[in-house]
């Protein structure tokens, strides 16, 4: 429920920012959300209730903060700019279930912090409006260290969230679909235009859900490795996979043991890296592996 005096209001932004002298910086990524409407489509996308919490990442002066304390049963909200920490105390005084750490999330110990503050709720999902220039490695932080996450609802870049959410054989689809796809199911909840920030960003923003998965969809003998064969079929998208595999894994080699293996994998060594589903990529990486072949 929006309500006339929200942090989120253009009104009482306004008023924060001036009474604290707050400036923004562009270098941490501060565009803060003033549309209540995205704000309710945001929280809603997580599917929160009083039994669950919710971790925020930069939450700025709390426009968002603050309906998810209204949600959740417990949030904790990261914010690396010490400037904001006064504010956030100030305005979040009314929510005693919201805790608020100064610090860059990309150096926090997020299993500690989930022991600690998310003790009493029964599931945890990730709500944010992120700092667009670290997107992908917060997401790659919290997809890669297993947290035990429900949902990842955050608002990004564009042409990240498409990247983010595309099918093999597209233009978006590349080795950040497949790892972010190989942790979750993800989804594009709207696109949202650049009016309802200030200040206002240079670019497109999207919100997404990521749906973590219990398990990957696919079995791979090892993932570090899984991971080196994506990319480098990727490192020149308009090669053929069998010429990016040989740059990478067989530089001295003939092409034959490496057009067998892609033959075993059932993959024809003429095809581009962007046409492999996550299952083809998954098999390769067996094979591969089973063949001796190491990063
Ligand atoms: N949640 C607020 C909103 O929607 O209005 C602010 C979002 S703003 C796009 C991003 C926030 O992330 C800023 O408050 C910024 O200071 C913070 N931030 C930037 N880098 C960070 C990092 N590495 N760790 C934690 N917070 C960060």
């Amino acid at each position: 429920m929006q309500r006339m005096d929200d942090i989120a209001s253009p009104r009482r932004t306004k008023e924060i920012i001036q009474r604290h002298g707050f400036s923004f910086k562009k270098s941490l990524g501060q565009n803060f959300l003033i549309d209540q409407n995205i704000l309710g489509k945001i929280v809603e996308a997580a599917g929160l209730d009083a039994s669950k919490g919710a971790l925020e990442i930069g939450p700025g002066i709390g426009a968002l903060t603050e309906k998810l304390a209204r949600e959740a049963g417990a949030v904790t909200a990261v914010e690396i700019d010490q400037r904001l920490i006064p504010i956030l105390q100030e305005v979040l005084e009314p929510y005693p279930h919201v805790r608020i750490h100064h610090g860059d999330v990309l150096k926090t110990d997020l299993g500690a912090l989930f022991r600690e503050d998310f003790a009493n709720v029964s599931k945890v999902s990730v709500v944010a409006n992120l700092p667009y220039y670290v997107t992908t490695p917060i997401l790659m932080k919290l997809l890669e260290e297993r947290l035990p996450l429900e949902n990842i609802v955050v608002m990004i870049q564009k042409e990240v969230a498409e990247r983010m959410a595309a099918s093999p054989g597209t233009k978006d689809y590349g080795s950040l679909s497949i790892a972010v796809q190989y942790y979750s199911e993800p989804e594009l909840v709207c696109i949202v235009p650049k009016t309802v920030f200030i200040p206002q960003p240079n670019v497109e923003s999207a919100v997404i859900r990521l749906k973590v998965r219990e398990q990957p969809p696919v079995e791979v003998d090892d993932e570090n490795f899984f991971f080196q064969v994506v990319h480098a079929s990727f490192a020149q998208r308009r090669k053929t996979i069998a010429n990016n595999l040989k740059t990478r894994f067989f530089p001295k080699e003939g092409r034959e043991r490496l057009e067998e293996l892609l033959h075993a994998a059932g993959i024809e060594p003429s095809r581009r890296g962007e046409t492999l589903s996550l299952q083809e990529y998954a098999t390769l990486c067996n094979v591969l592996l089973r063949a001796g072949v190491r990063g």
